[in-house]
Formats: C-alpha cells, structure tokens, sequence
C-alpha cells in the first residue's frame, strides 16, 4: 500500500509528490498522459525529444528539475499513461482502481487530487469544422508532438492564455492573423492592479505582449470570432465587434482567409473523481480545499486547478502543500515553516489570478452568435433548435431536463464540452442557475472503461 498516491503529474501533482516523498511517505503518482507535466509543461514523445525543450515552455527549468527529482526519487513510482476511472473507500485507505498502460486497483492510506481542469469551449457556427481547436489543443499539438495547429491562425476567446497561448504559436514559427478578445482593454487594467501582488506574473503578461508586437500581430479587443466556414475544413472566420454583453455590432463583420482558429474561454475543474468521491464542491464546481488541501472527505487532499482556476504558479504551490498534508496524514513529521510560508505566497498567487480571471468573465452574448443548426453537443450531434425546444416549448427548467429530450452530454465526454453551455442556455432562458448545474460532474465511473475491465 502507498502512503500517498498523487492523481495527476501536472503542476500541482509533481510538487505533491516529491513534498509527500521528501516527508518520508511512499508515493506512487498517476497520469494518463505518457510523461509528467500536465497542461503546461507538456512534454514531446521520448522519441521526438529536441535539443532545446525550454524555448515552448515558460518556467522550464523549475519544471524539468522536479521531473528529474522525481524520476529518480526512491520513494515515488510514477505510472504513466495510466487512467483513474475510479475511487473507492475503504477503511483506513482508498482503492484507486485504473486502466490504460496499467490496468490494476491500487490501495493508498491518502490520495492527492492534482486532476487539474478541462478547457471550456463556446459552441459558434462552423465550430465543429476540422481545424477549429482550444489554445489547449493547439499547445499539445506544438509541444507534446512538434505539429504547428495550422499555418495561418486566428486565435479567439478571452483571458490571458490567448496570450500566452499566441506566444507559444510564434515561437513554434506559426502565422497569427490577429488576436481577438471579447472583453476590453480597461477590463485588463484591473488586473494588471491586482497583478502587482505577483510581479513575475505581469513581467510574464509584458514579455507575451512583446511577442505580438515584434510579430506584428493585431490584438483586437472587443471582438469576437461569431463563425466559422470551409469546404470540409477551416477556410474563412468571421470576425465581429461586441458590446460588453457580447452581442454583435451590426455592420462589423469582416472575414479572415485562415486555415485553422484557435479558441479560449477559460476553464472548469476537472472534478469528476472528486464528485463520485462525494467530496464538497463549490458552484463553480470546483473542490473545495482548506488551506492545506484537505477537502470534506477525510484522507483525500486536491490542489491546483480541481480546487478553482488559478494558473499554474498557483498549482506548484498548493501541490507542495498539499504533499506535505497527505504525508502528514499518513503518519510522517512534515516541515512546518516551509509549509507555512508556501501557504503565505499561494494566497498571494491565488488573489492576483481571481482578479485576472475576473477581467475575463463570459457574457451571455455568446448565444446570439448560434444559429438553429450550431451543434452545441458534438458527441451527440445535438444542435441548438433542439436546446430551445427542450426549453421553450417542452419547458426544461434544469440540465438533466435538456440532456433526456436532447441527448446533450449522454456522448462518449460525458458533458465535459457541452455541459457548461447547456447550463449557460438553461439559466439564460429561466433567469437562474439549474438547481442541478453541477450533477453534469458527478458519476461514479470518471473514464471510459472497456466492459471487459469493469
Ligand atoms: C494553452 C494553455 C496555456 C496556458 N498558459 C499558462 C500560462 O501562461 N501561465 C499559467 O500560469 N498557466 C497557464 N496555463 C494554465 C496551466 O496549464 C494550469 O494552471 C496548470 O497546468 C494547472 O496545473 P494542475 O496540475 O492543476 O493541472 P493540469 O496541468 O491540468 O494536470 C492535471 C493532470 O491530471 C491528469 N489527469 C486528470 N484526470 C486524470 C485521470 N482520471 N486519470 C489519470 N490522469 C488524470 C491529466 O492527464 C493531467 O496531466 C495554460 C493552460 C493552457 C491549456
């Protein structure tokens, strides 16, 4: 039995690992992904490895030392390529039971969720066209295979990944024809204010900025990708000036001959381990954690963005502490100072990135961009006319309504794409938030699973 097992190798996870290790607790991490480091520092195949990882990556260095600490640590087995689809509890520890690369059920006297969070997507016309991704997307094709997303990109959404996203794209030698984002400019200096608490962070938002302008590529506020269209792929985006609830400005609309858009509009937390757990969350849904990471379930920990989008400095942080509180409630002696003191900068950190996340809220205008024909669940191929009928006509009043007339969120990503839009529709039509706006989240079964290994 481990005395840690850490879900998640990303920012939060290799922190928590190595804190809980150093503590002296036996630790076995676990991700589905071939090599350590998440969304951010996603890492090229083995086999395609380049002479200089570090020019896609910011903060490489504090990375690649923690993936070396780790490979080599004598405590910590990390399971790669390796999916969770399920976690029970059992006296004293927790069954995490897992498929892919290493199908097994593992026993832990305490688990790290370090699961981190999906991209959320804003259904458009066309936006179903190949060539059409999330920064996230396009980020893994440039870093975790050497694949430029397309050779001239337009990039859309709002927050601040558009940015940094658009410098990772430059480096990697692609053509961006502008950068769009639907909120405004003022919307930004706010948190630049409150960036003032983490200096690194707006040393890091000015170096991105400069990245565009030696580029020379426009960054458009108050704009927005509304369509998409192509014979069969990505051809022309249909770019339009927005009001600040994000409905279209008629007579705007101009078009970009691009192959391939790239589009932000921020995160939802990967909670679906977490809900089947029968962990508390919040309405976000995100896990809520006390300072130490402890959630409501005893001997279950969650740091980084499963507890609330926050960037992946944050993450580092709230992993570390995280570690060293599973150690600690397994039964080793932890350092209290340091961990106190990464307590102090992770409130810092998690202050300044709500005031940046509060700069880029999504406006209900998004939905006046769709037309009958949008799909708005891709896995069911659900479009919007049968969205309204569920709520207009068959009077849906809450998601679970909409997914049984539609079939929205039944598909093979449980929701995981179009659940936040439905909500989004739902509390549009009806003036309040689904009182079942976070059941998309939970069910016992997190991953698919072959009925062979069930
Ligand atoms: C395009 C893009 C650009 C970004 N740019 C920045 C930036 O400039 N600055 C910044 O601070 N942040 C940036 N971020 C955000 C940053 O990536 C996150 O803040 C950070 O990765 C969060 O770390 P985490 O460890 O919480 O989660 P993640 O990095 O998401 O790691 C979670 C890990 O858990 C694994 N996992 C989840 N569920 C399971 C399961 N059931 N079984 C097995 N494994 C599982 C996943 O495979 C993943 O490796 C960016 C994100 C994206 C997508």
């Amino acid at each position: 039995m481990a005395d840690v097992i850490v879900l998640g190798a990303g920012p939060a996870g290799v922190p928590a690992a190595l804190a809980a290790a150093e503590a002296g607790a036996s630790v076995t991490v676990i991700d589905a992904n071939d090599r350590a480091g998440g969304q951010f520092h996603r890492q090229l195949p083995r086999d395609l490895d380049v002479a200089r990882p570090a020019a896609l990556h910011h903060g490489w260095r504090a990375a690649a030392t923690g993936f070396a600490a780790m490979a080599d640590h004598p405590r910590i087995e990390h399971l790669a390529g390796t999916r969770v689809w399920l976690v029970e509890r059992a006296d004293e520890s927790l069954i995490v039971h897992t498929t892919g690369a290493n199908r097994t059920s593992l026993r832990g006297r305490t688990l790290v969720l370090a699961t981190g969070a999906t991209e959320r997507v804003l259904p458009f016309p066309g936006w179903d066209l190949p060539g059409v991704m999330t920064v996230g997307a396009a980020q893994a094709l440039v870093k975790g295979q050497g694949v430029r997303p397309g050779r001239h990109v337009l990039m859309a959404g709002t927050g601040p990944l558009l940015l940094a996203s658009a410098s990772t794209l430059l480096t990697a030698g692609t053509s961006i024809a502008a950068v769009t984002d639907a909120n405004s400019l003022p919307d930004w200096r706010s948190a630049v204010g409150a960036g003032r608490r983490t200096p690194g962070k707006v040393v890091e938002a000015g170096a991105y900025l400069a990245d565009l302008a030696r580029a020379r590529v426009p960054y458009r506020p108050r704009h927005a990708v509304i369509a998409v269209d192509g014979d069969g792929q990505v051809e022309r985006a249909l770019v339009a000036r927005v009001d600040e609830g994000w409905h279209v400005v008629s007579g705007t609309e101009e078009s970009y001959d691009v192959d391939a858009v790239c589009v932000s509009y921020g995160f939802t937390p990967n909670v679906g381990i977490a809900a089947a757990l029968g962990c508390e969350l919040t309405e976000e849904p995100a896990v809520v954690a006390d300072l130490a990471g402890r959630t409501s379930m005893d001997r279950v920990f969650a740091a980084g963005e499963v507890t609330g989008i926050a960037g992946a400095s944050t993450a580092a942080l709230e992993g570390a502490v995280a570690g060293s509180a599973a150690a600690q409630r397994a039964g080793f002696a932890v350092a209290r100072a340091e961990v106190r003191r990464q307590v102090r900068r992770r409130e810092r950190h998690r202050r300044a990135a709500e005031a940046v996340l509060a700069a880029a809220p999504i406006r209900g205008g998004w939905s006046t961009w769709l037309d009958h024909d949008t799909i708005i669940c891709r896995c069911e191929e659900a479009t919007y006319a049968s969205v309204r009928h569920a709520i207009d006509d068959l009077g849906a009043r809450d998601v679970r309504s909409v997914k049984m007339t539609t079939r929205c969120g039944m598909g093979l990503c449980q929701a995981t794409m179009c659940g936040p839009s439905v909500v989004d529709l739902v509390t549009q039509a009806t003036g309040r938030r689904p009182d079942d706006a976070d059941g998309l989240a939970g069910r016992s079964i997190a991953e698919a699973v072959p009925l062979g290994e069930l």
